[in-house]
């Protein structure tokens, strides 16, 4: 089984993440990703990634980490 790229989910993972939905928009982003392997991994990792800049200053991130970040994060869009 291969994951494809959700053109879909591109569209609304990053509002979702925002919690900038309606409650027309959430309900139908929550069903996708019941139904979609792709986007549920994706949303996953962008809510780790997002508490782990949270919880850890950006500022104080080690010069690369933030571009080591976001190249795990186009992996895994591709994995
Ligand atoms: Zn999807």
């Amino acid at each position: 089984m291969t994951l494809e790229p959700c053109d879909r989910c591109e569209e609304i993972l990053q509002d979702f993440l925002d919690r900038t939905l309606t409650n027309e928009e959430w309900a139908e982003a929550e069903m996708h990703l019941g139904d979609c392997d792709y986007c549920r991994r994706r949303y996953r990792f962008e809510e780790t990634l997002r508490r782990y800049v949270k919880l850890s200053a950006v500022e104080r991130m080690p010069p690369g980490l933030m571009a080591k970040l976001e190249q795990l994060r186009g992996l895994d869009a591709t994995a």
